[in-house]
């Protein structure tokens, strides 16, 4: 576990004329190496540290402890997210397992209905032979939340906006219910990104990234992250982070800065040519419904606007049929078919069967998955040739 340094503890909206999200991104974490003054930070590429003698050493035992590049990125996205603490995983989904450790047997967790399908998985399939009791509730409306509160709940777990519908929770709403309670609120922010929205700032007690996605932002690397304020709750995930050994390795650690460096301007563009895509298809005769917060006709645009800092660039869209959908997916050149989201490039896919195939047809009706529905996360390519490549796919229709 770490301490960040005091210039960027408590970083927040009312001192960000003093340090902007982009300085922070890119120095953050990352002061020239020490011995060769190197610019970017080394990959420390070891398993141990030489020890001067017995109990003497530089802060730095046995790697899974401690790596310095793993202690950057994590001091990396600790300030981007306003946090004092971070803890870098192997992957988004050991970030989720470790923040569920703070959870014991007997307690309850209340998550949000529509969240990533491998935390349901985790929660329902494996966490629950624990003793531990879940309950999924459409977030949205934070009475749903205040409503499923039990004597034992001790964490409100959210996603927003959610994948792919694009509903948005009221974070500060649900961190009143679920405080008022006694439970902590955990949101992944994984679609935003600290960009975007910062959960800290309405009250979440702790942010879960899938780096995966937009913090790394290449496609290029499988990590996650915790980061939270609360030193004792702090103290029990950098437990977990060691005990259990779920690391991000020092190579993945590098990419991700590399990747943070740019995470303001890429967003910027991912915003952009969200918005440019999403009105595009709203203004598409073949197209039924679109999906994206930063539509005047989503229902929670006012919310979306004040919560965060623009919309990004997924976008979810209804074509009307499981056909059409296909000779959409299929008729794409420059969009790959493909999952996972946040990378430069354009991808496209289809949640009824590729994300969400594992999500119960029922359920998947309720949400509004339906065999029509097509997900895009818009990349950082030329606008109008994205626009084009699904102007003429949308053209065999
Ligand atoms: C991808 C994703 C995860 C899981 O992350 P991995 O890095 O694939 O383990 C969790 N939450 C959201 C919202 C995601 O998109």
């Amino acid at each position: 576990m770490f301490k960040i340094s005091n210039k960027y503890k408590n970083q927040r909206p009312k001192d960000q004329n003093i340090m902007g999200f982009a300085t922070i991104a890119i120095h953050s974490g990352q002061e020239p190496d020490p011995t060769t003054g190197a610019v970017t930070v080394p990959i420390y590429q070891t398993s141990t540290y030489a020890q001067d003698g017995l109990g003497r050493h530089k802060g730095y035992e046995y790697a899974r402890t401690q790596n310095p590049t793993r202690t950057a990125v994590e001091k990396n996205i600790a300030a981007l997210e306003g946090a004092r603490f971070g803890f870098a995983f192997a992957s988004g989904m050991a970030a989720i397992d470790a923040t569920l450790r703070l959870i014991k047997a007997g307690e309850h967790v209340i998550v949000s209905d529509n969240t990533y399908g491998g935390t349901a998985r985790l929660f329902t399939k494996i966490l629950a032979n624990y003793n531990i009791e879940f309950d999924f509730v459409d977030t949205s409306d934070a009475l749903n939340v205040e409503a499923a509160i039990k004597p034992n709940t001790k964490m409100v777990f959210v996603e927003t906006p959610t994948n792919p519908i694009m509903t948005v929770t009221d974070l500060k709403a649900v961190a009143e219910v679920a405080h008022r309670a006694g439970a902590r609120v955990v949101c992944d922010n994984t679609f935003m990104s600290p960009y975007l929205q910062r959960p800290l700032e309405f009250g979440v007690d702790i942010v879960v990234h899938s780096t995966t996605k937009y913090l790394n932002g290449h496609s290029d690397g499988i990590g996650g992250m915790v980061v939270l304020n609360d030193e004792t709750d702090a103290n029990w995930i950098g437990f977990v982070q060691n005990s259990a050994g779920a690391i991000l390795s020092p190579f993945d650690s590098w990419l991700v800065i590399r990747g943070t460096k740019t995470l303001a301007l890429r967003m910027e563009q991912h915003d952009k040519s969200g918005r440019t895509v999403a009105a595009f298809l709203e203004e598409h005769p073949k197209v039924h419904k679109v999906y994206y917060p930063g539509s005047a006709s989503h229902p929670q645009h006012a919310l979306a606007k004040r919560q965060q800092r623009g919309f990004g660039g997924m976008v979810s869209f209804d074509v009307g049929s499981l056909e059409a959908a296909r000779i959409v997916l299929e008729s794409v050149k420059l969009c790959t078919l493909a999952e996972s989201l946040g990378g430069v490039e354009t991808l496209i896919c289809h949640p009824a069967t590729m994300t969400h195939a594992s999500v119960d047809p029922d359920k998947r009706q309720r949400l509004g998955i339906t065999d029509g529905l097509v997900r895009i996360s818009v990349g950082i390519e030329d606008t109008d040739d994205i626009v084009a490549d699904l102007d003429q796919a949308l053209k065999k229709l």
